[in-house]
């Protein structure tokens, strides 16, 4: 099969297309001929090696397709069956092997792209919103690169909640998507004090969470951002890993709390994995969570991708067609 593998981690260059063995699937995996995987920032990470890996590996953590194969003691999935998964590596290649128990069913009426496109951005954006930091009628939320792909998601979930939401974007084509996702206002950060901007829209009062997923760069304004008592929602780096903190500095700036949280643990039980993929894909079906999946590139393409990515030169979802 044709796969990205990576044997050292670096730059882009180190994603190398090559003619691999289609893996077997073990007991419990299912082998799934991908259609579409999803492209995330989270693989970045991993070709870095900010998060390790054991070399050599494929990455990608999502991807839609169909069942081809299945290992000994598989219960719930057939061969023939429309899924898609995330959170398992594996997904820059023709197919994957994943554990059933971390794959979903596919509504018939949605497609393998819409999928690949909505799953891990869009069940991020669903425990943000719900679990990390459960936002109610008229909470007043800062969310971090409003036309990236958690940011397009996160706006609507938070709209759908009845929150007010404020957004930040680096150029105007960027902002008037981040408007057309539901953000009642957006600000130009590379012009603009955004922690200026929240407290004055709020009435001098700040927020009260912000979900911040750009990090180095935004930390410091974001806990300026929030009123006394807020949360920051620290869930990504895309500008880098925020330096070491003084914990006391958040007594000081109004008992302010953080969390960094990880979708893996809030998707860690079968339960919880079904409630947030099936509201996220009856969503996507229903027309309530409108993806963008403008950025599609074909497999051998995935270093192009992901410098796109990483140069701030895309919006919304990315994903690689094997
Ligand atoms: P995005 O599509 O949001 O791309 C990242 C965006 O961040 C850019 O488009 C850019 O928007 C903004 N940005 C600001 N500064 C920089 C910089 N120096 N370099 C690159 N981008 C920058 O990516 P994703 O939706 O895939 O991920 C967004 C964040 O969410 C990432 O940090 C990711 O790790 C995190 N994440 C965390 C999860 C979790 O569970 N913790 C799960 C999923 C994602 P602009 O140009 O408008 O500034």
């Amino acid at each position: 099969m044709k796969a990205i593998q990576i044997t050292a981690t670096g730059g882009p260059e180190v994603l190398q297309y090559r003619d691999l063995d289609v893996p077997t699937p073990a007991r419990g995996q299912v082998l799934i001929e991908v259609r579409a995987a999803g492209i995330n920032f989270i693989d970045i990470y991993f070709r870095e090696g900010r998060y390790p890996s054991d070399l050599p590996f494929i990455p990608g953590q999502e991807g839609a397709g169909v069942v081809v194969a299945i290992g000994d003691d598989v219960t719930a999935f057939y061969v023939g069956a429309r899924v898609a998964w995330c959170g398992v590596q594996g997904a820059y290649a023709q197919y994957a092997v994943v554990p059933e128990s971390r794959v979903i069913r596919m509504p018939d009426s949605i497609s393998f792209e819409q999928a690949a496109a909505a799953m891990l951005q869009g069940m991020t954006a669903h425990y943000l919103a719900n679990s990390a930091y459960p936002l109610q009628e008229g909470s007043a939320a800062l969310i971090h690169a409003g036309a990236g792909g958690v940011g397009l998601l996160l706006t609507q979930v938070a709209k759908m909640m009845g929150a007010y939401v404020i957004t930040t974007a680096s150029t105007r084509e960027k902002a008037h998507l981040s408007r057309e996702a539901g953000a009642d206002h957006v600000v130009l950060y590379a012009d603009t004090d955004f922690a200026e901007q929240a407290k004055s829209l709020t009435k001098g009062v700040g927020v009260d969470v912000v979900y911040d997923g750009v990090g180095k760069t935004t930390f410091e304004g974001s806990l300026k951002a929030l009123k006394p008592r807020g949360m920051l929602v620290l869930f990504g780096g895309a500008s880098g890993a925020v330096p070491t903190f003084d914990l006391a500095r958040l007594s000081t700036m109004g008992s302010l709390y953080v969390t960094r949280p990880t979708l893996a643990h809030y998707t860690a039980t079968r339960a919880e994995l079904e409630w947030r993929a099936n509201d996220v894909l009856h969503w996507v079906e229903a027309r309530k969570l409108m993806l963008r999946a403008d950025h599609v590139y074909p497999l051998a393409d995935a270093a192009k991708a992901q410098s796109d990515l990483q140069g701030r030169r895309t919006t919304g979802k990315l994903l690689l067609i094997p």
